[in-house]
């Protein structure tokens, strides 16, 4: 049984295709018209192969292609919990061909490789594509994966704007989907086996070293703070060096710090980053007095994001107290990591090994589907290379190779864990 990588990319160009705007761009922004024109492209794909694919109550996509057997005993006549293959097919503004996408046209293609072959699962595979991973256009994401995993939905408000003043109520309507009712869309864990998402990687660490599989161990979790440091405004012309308590010197100080901090408390995948910074009153003759930025850590253990995080408060109460100045470090949000299952990292190594491709164990920096469905289900990744590392851009790209091997890959997987199950040990 071979998977079709040179009908994989075909129909990431197609989809590619349905985000085509005026002047160039191409991006397919979650319940937009872009966004109804691939995934109503996805679902001719199913139907093409006799599958008709359901919407649930929070506008994803399911396609189920049966299985073989029933449940025994007491629950006689029900099928067998299903196989999930997942990911999302809304990009950021200007995205590319690949983040979400490849996930989905992947599981279409095991699908339809399964039915060319005359091979029948003992367990239902559901390919599902999960609506608003990216969060690109009212701000919070994995919205339809929260729903399926049955999470708490109060970071979508129906009230959230786009740019252009339309409600996420409103648009979700536009799909035929009730915000109201979206919490209908939970899935009981009892009918789901495991899920898979393949997906190309964001940082560029396959790339690099020349592996074509990564076996994602964990997604990371994220703690968010904004540090507001506060001087003294005055004049920057008669004010001395000596006399200054200058609030953006000071912030420029920790900052600065930061990448040490992280080398020595964290691990070889901690992050930590600013990336918005505001200087009051910011004009060419006033000596700031007061600057505010973001700050993120990420890691794959929440041991390690809590040390670096205090040892950051303490560099900043260091520099802030040596220059003469405040600080006010405000917590924002938590996201803890989220484990894949053991016993799926195992079937797609054992996946790797058998198509003879190499393959490294490491965890995902980025946020997937995945990271609020590994919350109710047992998880797991594959990523493959993405050239430089490149992603949420047009300039992303991953070879027809690395997408056959990944391809190879899901679908060994599958087969694996359609035979034998979980098997959590070494
Ligand atoms: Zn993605």
């Amino acid at each position: 049984m071979k998977m079709d990588g040179v009908r994989v990319v075909r129909r990431l160009e197609e989809l590619y295709l349905c985000g085509a705007h005026d002047g160039g761009a191409y991006s397919r922004l979650a319940f937009s018209e872009e966004d109804r024109k691939g995934r109503e492209l996805f679902a001719s794909y199913f139907r093409a192969l006799g599958i008709d694919p359901l919407t649930d109550a929070a506008g994803n996509i399911i396609a189920r292609l049966d299985g073989e057997e029933g449940e025994k005993g007491e629950k006689a006549g029900a099928p067998l919990p299903a196989i999930l293959i997942g990911s999302h097919l809304d990009t950021v503004p200007g995205g590319g061909k690949y983040d979400g996408a490849l996930g989905c046209v992947a599981g279409l293609e095991v699908v339809e490789t399964l039915l060319s072959s005359g091979k029948r699962l003992r367990h239902p595979l559901d390919v599902v594509v999960f609506a608003d991973e990216e969060g690109a256009r009212f701000g919070s994401g994995m919205m339809g994966s929260g729903a399926f995993s049955g999470a708490s939905l109060g970071d979508f408000s129906p009230t959230a704007e786009d740019s252009a003043g339309v409600k996420r109520a409103d648009a979700l309507a536009a799909f035929g989907v009730n915000w109201k009712e979206m919490g209908k869309a939970a899935r009981e864990r009892a009918t789901v086996l495991c899920s898979l998402e393949l997906h190309i990687e964001q940082g560029g660490s396959l790339f690099k070293s020349g592996t074509p599989i990564g076996v994602v161990t964990a997604i990371a979790g994220v703690k968010r703070r904004e540090v507001t440091i506060t001087g003294e405004m005055n004049h920057a012309g008669s004010t001395r060096m000596h006399d200054r308590k200058d609030a953006l010197v000071a912030g420029a100080r920790f900052i600065s710090s930061a990448p040490e901090i992280v080398a020595a408390h964290g691990d070889a995948y901690s992050v930590a980053t600013v990336g918005t910074i505001a200087v009051r009153p910011n004009a060419v003759n006033v000596i700031p007095g007061s600057c505010t930025f973001s700050l993120e850590i990420r890691d794959q253990e929440l041991p390690v994001i809590e040390r670096i995080d205090s040892e950051l408060e303490r560099r900043l109460r260091d520099v802030t107290e040596a220059s003469g100045t405040t600080c006010n470090f405000r917590f924002i949000s938590s996201t803890s990591p989220a484990l894949m299952d053991d016993g799926v990292k195992n079937a797609i190594i054992k996946a790797s090994e058998e198509a003879g491709y190499s393959c490294s164990l490491m965890p995902s920096g980025a946020f997937h589907d995945s990271l609020t469905l590994a919350r109710s289900f047992p998880c797991g990744m594959i990523f493959i290379p993405s050239v430089n590392g490149v992603s949420h851009s047009p300039e992303e790209f991953s070879t027809e190779e690395d997408i056959q091997k990944g391809c190879d890959v899901l679908l060994r997987t599958v087969l694996t864990l359609d035979n034998t199950g979980l098997q959590s040990g070494a």
